[in-house]
């Protein structure tokens, strides 16, 4: 890559492009790591900014009762990842910060390759204090979250500049994590707002006020100092800096992450205008290996263009039925290894593998344990995942409640928590269950990318019509809605929807009429093709990038 041919920065405060480098903790990352994929499959000339973790997120630990412990093991960047050489400082608390940056160098499948840079404050000259910043994605109290995204905004907009990229067109701030770039963008272009503006892009993800970030004023001024403007009004509502207000204000296009999404942020911020990009997901990726086999022999193409997962007809029944019985296999296999529970592959499986969060009401199918036993009469197995952030009382309490509810049904439904999610267990549930269930509290759920991961290889979703469901859902064809389009909010009546679903519709569906459960699978692979990533960026790139 020449560095006065790039013409796109993409900052987000995590990236996952691979298990092996574990600088993510869930879906915002993940989506990164693939829009970063499609980008170099798609030949475009742009580069990943994101912060180098040392200690990840956390790996977690699950007792039988379910409590979760966390450990951080220490991750050694090289040789995966490459030391660049380049001087990139920035001051903040007054001092001056040194930041080491490395890169991984992604290849995509035209030969393509698009450098993903890793901001790392782990500097033998820098002060303890400051070592530390980098160390853990999501950790510290506010004055550490400023700090962080003081680095990836300040201090990869400072790198860009110290390795000569002269010709950016595009700053995509991927969240509100990354809005200080366009504070960095103001220093560099004198004050030109509408310059900044000119050049940069936002795409939000959250749909509830509370979860975007906001710093009380004063505190981000004495972190920050002269790097940041004497006037910052527009951006401030109580005395807090508003960093999606910050974004928005600064930046030339605003997206929301589903159609559904897209409305909701528009409704949180009348004043701008805010469309709507739907996510994707990277196809080869998230294709388990027996999925690419399949789709390789039948569907030839599909890894340079994902349109044609369209012609998902061309393969056999026998075949796609093969191909997800070896998907479960392995997802069997690994869950009978590591919990001894016995799961058996002609049995029904659900899957629900996601962060351990309120709205996403894990707990909804337990509301009526015996009604689920009833339904289930030997015929279920259920497979759970998910971490809570290591400070969420709630998220832990809701690992512990499903594990609780799991060993009541001993004996009557086969219901396991496997330990530590992460992309590489991602997969294989999401390609190794038969049916892919998301319960969310409508509308909260922006996304939810692991529905299209599970499509993608075939396997049914039964949804509340949140996020892409709301689009991709065609009820009875390829999955199932739970419940209707109001947001209703009610769980009582969503069980309910939930139950009678699986009871007259999933279950006989499975077991009696293997034809119709098979021509459902193939209407999933052929919805994907509207949630690949390779749509994703090729949206970006005519709406956003407009290159
Ligand atoms: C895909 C993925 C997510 C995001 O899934 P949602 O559907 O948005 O909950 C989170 N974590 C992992 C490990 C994933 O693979």
């Amino acid at each position: 890559m020449q560095s006065e041919n790039l013409k796109i920065a993409y900052f987000s405060a995590e990236i996952g492009f691979t298990p092996n480098v574990p600088t993510y903790s869930g879906g915002l990352g993940i989506l990164a790591g693939d829009h970063i994929k499609a980008a170099a499959d798609n030949r475009l000339p742009l580069c990943g900014i994101t912060l180098l973790y040392k200690e990840g997120y956390l790996k977690q630990k699950l007792d039988p009762d379910g409590n979760q412990t966390e450990d951080y093991p220490r991750f050694h960047p090289q040789p995966i990842l490459r030391p660049v050489d380049v001087d990139v400082s920035i001051k903040l608390r007054g001092r001056i910060v040194n930041i080491l940056v490395w890169v991984f160098y992604l290849e995509g499948v035209s030969g393509h390759t698009v450098p993903i840079y890793f901001l790392d404050t782990d500097h033998p000259e820098n002060d303890e204090k400051d070592k530390s910043i980098t160390f853990r994605l999501y950790s510290g109290g506010k004055e550490h979250r400023i700090l962080q995204e003081a680095i990836l905004g300040f201090g990869g907009c400072a790198m860009l500049d110290a390795l000569g990229y002269q010709n950016i067109e595009t700053y995509h701030m991927n969240e509100g994590h990354a809005a200080f770039v366009t504070l960095a963008l103001r220093n560099k272009f004198d004050n030109d707002a509408e310059k900044v503006k000119q050049h940069c892009v936002f795409t939000t993800h959250t749909p509830v006020s509370a979860g975007h970030d906001k710093f009380k004023t004063e505190m981000t001024r004495k972190v920050l100092g002269d790097l940041i403007p004497a006037n910052l009004d527009c951006s401030i509502i109580n005395g807090e800096l508003n960093m999606s207000l910050l974004a928005l204000n600064f930046s030339r296009t605003a997206n929301g992450v589903s159609k559904l999404h897209g409305e909701i942020s528009q409704k949180m911020f009348p004043s701008f205008n805010i469309c709507s990009i739907t996510n994707g997901v990277h196809h080869t990726t998230w294709a388990a290996l027996a999925t690419r086999e399949t789709y390789d022999k039948y569907i030839p193409g599909w890894r340079e263009n994902t349109d044609l997962l369209r012609n998902a007809d061309a393969i056999p029944d026998d075949e796609l039925w093969h191909m997800h019985y070896e998907n479960k296999r392995r997802l069997l296999d690994y869950a009978n290894a590591h919990m001894h529970v016995g799961y058996e592959r002609s049995r029904l499986m659900l899957g629900f593998a996601r962060r351990a969060a309120g709205y996403k009401r894990a707990m909804l199918l337990f509301k009526d344990p015996d009604r689920l036993s009833r339904i289930s009469d030997g015929r279920l197995e259920i497979v759970f995942a998910g971490k809570a952030h290591p400070r969420d009382q709630l998220g832990k309490e809701i690992i512990r409640n499903v594990i609780q509810e799991a060993n009541k049904l001993f004996g009557s439904v086969l219901i396991t928590y496997l330990e530590n999610y992460n992309m590489w267990l991602g997969r294989l549930i999401t390609s190794g269950v038969d049916v892919w269930l998301n319960t969310p509290l409508r509308p909260n759920e922006a996304s939810g990318t692991s529905g299209m991961k599970a499509a993608m290889n075939g396997v049914p979703n039964c949804s509340i019509l949140d996020g892409w469901w709301a689009e991709g859902c065609r009820n009875d064809v390829n999955g199932w809605a739970i419940g209707g389009t109001e947001d209703t909010g009610d769980d009582d009546a969503d069980a309910d929807s939930l139950y009678t679903t699986l009871e007259h519709k999933i279950i006989p569906t499975y077991y009696d009429q293997r034809d119709k459960w098979i021509s459902m699978m193939r209407e999933s692979i052929i919805t994907s093709a509207d949630f690949t990533a390779q749509r994703m960026v090729n949206d970006y790139r005519k709406y956003a990038y407009k290159c």
